[in-house]
C-alpha cells in the first residue's frame, strides 16, 4: 500500500545578504509516497531545485521539518545526513555527470566500489541496473559513444545502485527529445510501480507531468497540488 516515506511540513528557506532577506521557500508543505511518481512543476526560479535540495538534505530549511520514519532529519548531523543520503537515497540531475574516461559499467559500478563492495558483486548488480535500464548492449560504452537518452539511463542506473527507496529527479528529462523523455518518464514510473521507490520528479514539460500520479506547482516558493 501507498505510504507516505517523507514528510516536509512548514519548510521555509531564506538568503540573507546583508539586510536583505530573500524567502525562497514560503511554507512548503509536500508529502511523498513511496509507490507514486510525483512531478513538482513551476517557473525557473520559483525554488523547485531548491526544495529538491531540502528534501534530498543536502541544504537545512531555515524552519521547518523533514520526517523520515518518525525522525525529523533537519536534526541529524552532517555525517548522519550522509548515512541518510547513502542509504535511502538517488539523485539524478539534469546533466548526468558521468565520468567521460570510463565506461557505462564501469560509472555505475564506481559508488559501489567506494561503498566497500566487492568488485565482482560490483559487477553483479551494476549489469543488472543497466540491464534494468535497458542498456545491457552497452555496458562497455563510454559516455561519448551514447545517446543523451542512453547516457541519462546510465545515470539512473547509478543513482539506483544503492537500492534507494526514493529518487529525487532534478529536471532529468531536460535534455531529452521527447522519446527519450518519455522512456525516462516510463522507467521512473515503473520504479514506482514495481520496486515501490518514492519517485519525485522536477519537469518542465506538462505533458510528463500531467501523467504523474501527484503534481505540485510552485510559484514564488509556494507550492499548491495540482
Ligand atoms: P528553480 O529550480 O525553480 O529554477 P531555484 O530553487 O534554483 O529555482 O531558485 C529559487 C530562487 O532562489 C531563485 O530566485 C534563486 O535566485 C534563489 N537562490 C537559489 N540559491 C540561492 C543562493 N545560494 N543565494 C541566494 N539566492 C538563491
Ligand atoms: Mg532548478
Amino acid at each position: 500500500m501507498s505510504e507516505i516515506i517523507l514528510k516536509a511540513h512548514n519548510i521555509t528557506r531564506s538568503y540573507f545578504e546583508g539586510k536583505v532577506q530573500t524567502d525562497v521557500l514560503k511554507n512548503v508543505n509536500i508529502d511523498i509516497y513511496s509507490d507514486k511518481l510525483t512531478a513538482i512543476i513551476g517557473k525557473s526560479g520559483s525554488g523547485k531545485s531548491t526544495l529538491l535540495h531540502i528534501l534530498g538534505t543536502l541544504d537545512t530549511p531555515t524552519s521547518g521539518e523533514l520526517i523520515y520514519k518518525g525522525e525529523d532529519l533537519t536534526k541529524f548531523s552532517s555525517n548522519k545526513k550522509a548515512e541518510f543520503r547513502n542509504q535511502n537515497l538517488g539523485f539524478v540531475y539534469q546533466f548526468h555527470h558521468l565520468l567521460g574516461d570510463f565506461s557505462a559499467l564501469e560509472n555505475v559500478m564506481m559508488p559501489l566500489l567506494i561503498g566497500g563492495i566487492s568488485t565482482k558483486e560490483a559487477k553483479e548488480r551494476a549489469t543488472s541496473y543497466l540491464e534494468k535500464v535497458g542498456l545491457s548492449h552497452r555496458i562497455n560504452y563510454k559516455p561519448s559513444e551514447m545517446s543523451g537518452g542512453e547516457r541519462q539511463r546510465v545515470a539512473i542506473a547509478r543513482a539506483l545502485s544503492n537500492k534507494p527507496n526514493i529518487i529525487l529527479a532534478d529536471e532529468p528529462t531536460g535534455n531529452l527529445d521527447a522519446q527519450n523523455a518519455s522512456d525516462i518518464f516510463d522507467l521512473f514510473m515503473d520504479l514506482a510501480k514495481n520496486e515501490h521507490v518514492a519517485v519525485v520528479m522536477v519537469t518542465h514539460d506538462n505533458g510528463l507531468a500531467q501523467k504523474c500520479d501527484l503534481v505540485y506547482q510552485m510559484k514564488d516558493g509556494v507550492i499548491n497540488a495540482n
